[in-house]
């Protein structure tokens, strides 16, 4: 049966772009999203920029900006982020949308008519050189116990004492200095401590499976009673005063809600705004039971999706929420990564890096379970599992038997298999009800273990019947080809079960196999007799230096200027460019595209690696080149490259170099290491003239 999900992430407040933590949640949701395409239910997939509040009424007026300009700019920067690490939202939205103004409206009149909205005069400082009332973290005075100065207005950070702002002693607005003056106003209130709330929270938290359990636990103290009768639970303050950036609460003019309270109202805002666009029907859509609601939150925002939210949407008459999944934080070196303290890992300076998204969806993919859980980023760990698990075991496997295919066999696939091909294929599809059952389930660590187990057989096989030596044998064609055919299946099988993680990657194996969109149920089936198109590599390792850049301390000032090297200002790469030559003097210089056959070490030498190298000639060439420093022979194997082809041979202590591969480097290897050798686009074949 095809299930209809309707499916958000936490709505990202609209002051900042994005950091690693929002990535974190958008690539779990996104996994869990696709997979979900890939079995064939409905997915709409939604999530907006949470736009209102005072933090951003004040950082667009620090800006001199409205707080629609404002917003509007930091919304412009989203899709760069999105679209980089192939997040797969349906839609984008604003909860300053015309949707969201008459949603919450809709909801907040529903809820006063149903007698849960109360009125009371409740007292707040005022700042009044601003003319506005003080969000608590605009307030900070002398701790009322340990007198210690510039505390925040709800707690001590020196003495640990927690207290109200009114509390504080010689109280200042942080907004203008000003000392704050107490001032009344009516405020309305959402009665969530009335009994029928209490009832219904409790019936609708304690469904099974609509709350992991840690999350249960945590929400039910909030349900409890003391000795008075008094419930944990307290009514919630759902409105402020003009000036506010908000929605107006109709009939109380000046008064606007609260930003919690219409914030998860963007969720329905954004589907609707999503289904105007598709020509939906949104009222019948949310009006079938059928439809399942699903939320995607990080720990820090669970009483308001299991409270607040789920009641609104009860008793304004509407569907409630049919899960919630909570995530835990992203840190690094046991931190919670903050923008704030400089720490952590830029998602944009990853992608500017050239680092593959990819690898992190996998990486991120690989810690996660479903259980409220942080997550430890371990620079180590992640160079790990992306090297050994996913280009190690997964892509080896394409790349073993995919030459093979196209030059022996023009690129057919064998379709009769021997017992063991046949055993080998035969266990990889059954696996197939286990990892959809752990995507299900947000099990995404071990969907990848039981795949990466796999590929391991699958590296088995490719090791016990080496089609390397089959190729050098004579008369062992026929099984050289059933050999790689089985790997290319399974590399297709692997490949589903990986997809989720890694689209793009995917979409590069049904390109290069001449397959179209696999899907779930594409694992039921082999490819068998079938032409696939030619393999370029799919992936490359990742460079640890990377992972020293991307979590480098961002610069505070421009560099200054190194002393003492000799290199001015405007010698790139610490060098002047060289003397001006005629095209002619170019032209005697012949540039080949290689690729390099094979690559090793060699023996006496720290400096050298040797590399068999093929130019499209009859022959390989030998050539050696000082890159051992910067690369591993394995990682260099079947990479394509750039030769000085018509150098001189040139005779060395361990044999003749026939021509020279191409490498970047800084003037001064010492102060500014690192060697790069030059690789072609995907496309260029062996002998290609470089003019
Ligand atoms: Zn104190």
């Amino acid at each position: 049966m095809t299930r209809k999900l309707f499916v958000t992430t936490a709505l990202p407040y609209a002051n900042a772009p994005f950091h690693i933590g929002h990535m974190m949640e958008y690539i779990q949701a996104d996994i869990w999203v696709r997979f979900q395409r890939m079995v064939g239910n409905e997915v709409h997939f939604v999530c907006a920029d949470d736009a209102h509040g005072a933090p951003i009424m004040i950082a667009a007026d620090k800006a001199g900006k409205t707080p629609q300009q404002f917003v509007a700019e930091i919304a412009a920067g989203r899709k760069q982020y999105l679209d980089g690490f192939h997040i797969s939202f349906d839609n984008w939205h604003s909860t300053d949308g015309a949707e969201n103004h008459e949603l919450a409206q809709d909801i907040y009149r529903a809820l006063r008519k149903q007698g849960l909205i109360g009125e009371r005069n409740i007292e707040q400082f005022f700042d009044p050189v601003k003319g506005m009332f003080l969000p608590d973290r605009y307030i900070k005075g002398d701790c009322p116990r340990c007198s210690a100065k510039d505390q925040y207005g709800d707690n001590c950070e020196v003495c640990g004492a927690v207290y109200s702002p009114t509390d504080l002693k010689n109280p200042y607005s942080t907004l203008t200095g000003a000392t704050p003056v107490l001032k009344s106003s009516d405020h309305y209130f959402f009665q969530l401590s009335a009994q029928r709330c209490i009832d219904f929270l409790r019936e609708w938290t304690s469904k099974p499976g609509r709350l992991q359990p840690e999350v249960l636990n945590k929400i039910k103290e909030w349900f409890s009673v003391d000795e008075q009768g008094h419930v944990a639970l307290n009514d919630w303050d759902i409105s402020r005063d003009s000036p506010y950036f908000g929605i107006e609460i109709p009939d109380a003019p000046g008064k606007y809600f609260y930003v919690w309270l219409d914030a998860p109202v963007g969720y329905l805002a954004s589907l609707k705004n999503y289904f105007a666009k598709t020509g939906s029907d949104f009222d019948a859509f949310m009006a079938d039971p059928e439809v399942e609601q699903i939320h995607i939150i990080g720990k820090d925002i669970i009483t308001f999706h299991t409270l607040f939210w789920p009641a609104m949407l009860h008793f304004s008459g509407r569907k409630v929420p049919d899960h919630i999944y909570v995530h835990g934080f992203i840190t690094l070196g046991g931190d919670k990564m903050s923008k704030s303290r400089g720490t952590g890992i830029s998602p944009l300076k990853y992608l500017e890096l050239g680092m593959n998204a990819e690898w992190l969806r996998y990486y991120i993919a690989a810690k996660l379970n479903a259980k409220v859980e942080d997550i430890e980023f371990t620079p180590d760990d992640f160079v790990a599992r992306v090297n050994s698990d996913l280009v190690g075991k997964f892509i080896n496997i394409a790349s073993r038997a995919a030459g093979f295919l196209s030059k022996r066999f023009d690129g057919i696939l064998a379709s009769d298999h021997a017992a063991d091909g046949t055993k080998l294929l035969q266990t990889l599809m059954t696996q197939s009800h286990e990892v959809q059952r752990l995507y299900e389930e947000r099990e995404f660590g071990k969907a990848l273990r039981e795949v990466m187990l796999l590929a391991d057989r699958v590296n088995e096989y490719v090791d016990q019947n080496k089609p390397w030596e089959l190729a050098k044998q004579p008369g062992t064609d026929a099984r050289l080809h059933e050999v790689c055919s089985v790997c290319i299946e399974a590399f297709r099988l692997l490949t589903i079960y990986l997809k989720p993680v890694l689209p793009a990657l995917a979409r590069e194996v049904e390109n290069y196999l001449r397959v179209e969109n696999l899907s779930f149920s594409d694992a039921d089936k082999l490819l068998g007799k079938h032409v696939i198109g030619a393999y370029t590599h799919l992936m490359q390792r990742v460079d640890p230096k990377m992972l020293v850049d991307l979590l480098a301390a961002p610069a505070s000032a421009p560099p200054a200027a190194v002393e003492g090297n000799g290199a001015a200002e405007d010698d790139p790469g610490g060098e002047a460019i060289a003397e001006t030559i005629a095209i002619g003097d170019f032209a005697k210089i012949d540039l080949r595209i290689a690729k390099i056959v094979s690559a090793e070490h060699v023996e006496g030498s720290d400096k050298l690696l040797r590399l068999t190298l093929d130019v499209g000639e009859s022959k390989t060439r030998n050539v050696f080149s000082g890159i051992k420093c910067a690369y591993k022979p394995e990682e260099l194997a079947g990479k394509f490259t750039v030769l000085v082809a018509n150098l001189a041979p040139r005779k060395m202590k361990f044999g003749v170099s026939e021509g020279m591969v191409l490498a970047a480097s800084h003037a001064d290897e010492k102060t500014h290491p690192g060697l790069y050798i030059l690789e072609p686009w995907p496309g260029a074949t062996p002998g290609l003239r470089i003019r």
